[in-house]
């Protein structure tokens, strides 16, 4: 692994530089959020900011796209897929538990059964550059409990941990070495700066305040799929679908045709398992009666077929959910709540 040091002041430009040449998403200060979003020239990426109100999963599987066009010939009709040019590209910034859930994200959308051609392309031409969290920036925040650290350097290209007056760079994959060239003349790291490191990680993993009992839940959720319990927690979901949209995990989504005249398009698009439309069926009938089936529908995915499914929780406690559901429905309680049933 090669690494290197960056000093504070120079890294915005070396990111700025490297748009020059590539396509770069970056956290950007947008009104009252940080958002992730392409740096246009004159932007300014943003360095030292708590956490953004968008997941950057949009990069791979963003919100609406075309799928394919059609159109009617004198043939009959006729089908020309869309394949993007995936553009080589940076994705900069992201927290580790961001940079985990493209891991997670790869078991849905890059599985050998089921290769998903517009996520793919997306993925492989992107260099994932990770802001490691030396503090964790909300009390909502309980990556350790799902198995990660606000210091993990899983599902990162590049690792950037900041150590004062400079960044650690670790280049992590042949993908994040690539970018040593793009980054100018930085000095080789040596070893006393791992020690900082480490001391830093281990006071960065004693600053997550939130644990949940995350890995524990599995058991009774196997059992459990008719229970009272699940008459608890939804009263107040308004299904506003914000918990889903926000979350780096959730991946599901509708697939439509618009039509217009003698031409067509299929479209995807972000879904949400928290509205009644997401499973209604054609014939009228919705096997998900009430906003407790989605609710419960939402915790088993994350804590229970995603399991048996890949052997992890869908979930990278990011704590993003919990910070914007306008009815302050917590997923730490519910879990917590299932845990001493
Ligand atoms: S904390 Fe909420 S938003 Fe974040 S990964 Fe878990 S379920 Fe998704
Ligand atoms: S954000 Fe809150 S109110 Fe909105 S769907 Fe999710 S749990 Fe329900």
């Amino acid at each position: 692994m090669e690494k290197r040091v960056i000093k504070k002041d120079a890294l915005a430009g070396i990111i700025k530089n490297i748009s020059n040449d590539m396509l770069v998403y970056a956290p950007v200060q947008d009104e009252d959020n940080v958002l992730f979003k392409v740096l246009e020239p004159g932007m300014e990426p943003l360095v030292e900011y708590a956490n953004t109100k968008n997941a950057p999963k949009n990069f791979f599987f963003p919100q609406t796209e075309t799928m394919m066009k059609y159109f009617r010939t004198e043939r009959g009709r006729e089908l020309a897929e869309v394949v993007e040019d995936a553009a080589d590209a940076v994705l900069f910034g992201v927290r580790p538990c961001y940079a985990r859930s493209f891991v997670l994200l790869d078991n849905i959308f890059d599985d050998p059964k089921y290769k998903d051609s517009y996520y793919i392309a997306r993925r492989e031409k992107t260099v994932i550059v990770s802001l490691a969290c030396v503090h964790p920036p909300y009390t909502t925040c309980f990556c350790t409990s799902v198995g990660g650290h606000p210091m993990s350097l899983e599902g990162s290209d590049v690792v950037l941990t900041d150590l004062g007056d400079v960044y650690l760079a670790e280049f992590l994959t042949p993908k994040g070495e690539k970018l040593i060239e793009k980054m100018g003349n930085l000095e080789a790291a040596d070893e006393a700066l791992d020690a900082k490191k480490q001391e830093l990680s281990d006071t960065a993993e004693k600053e997550i305040k939130s644990h949940i009992p995350a890995n524990d839940i599995k058991p009774w959720l196997d059992e459990n799929f008719e229970n009272p319990f699940w008459d608890t927690i939804h009263r107040s979901c308004l299904a506003c679908g914000t918990c889903t949209y926000l979350c780096p995990t959730c991946h599901c989504f509708d697939i439509t045709d618009e039509v217009k005249g003698e031409e067509g398009r299929r479209i995807r698009t972000w879904d949400s398992c928290m509205s009644w439309l997401f499973t209604m069926e054609t014939s009228g009938h919705n096997p998900r009666t009430s906003q407790k089936e989605r609710w419960r529908q939402r915790l088993m995915h994350k804590f229970k077929y995603f399991v048996d499914n890949f052997g992890a929780v869908a979930c990278v406690g990011c704590g993003r959910c919990v910070i914007n559901c306008p009815v302050n429905i917590d997923i730490r309680k519910i879990v917590t709540d299932i845990s001493k049933l």
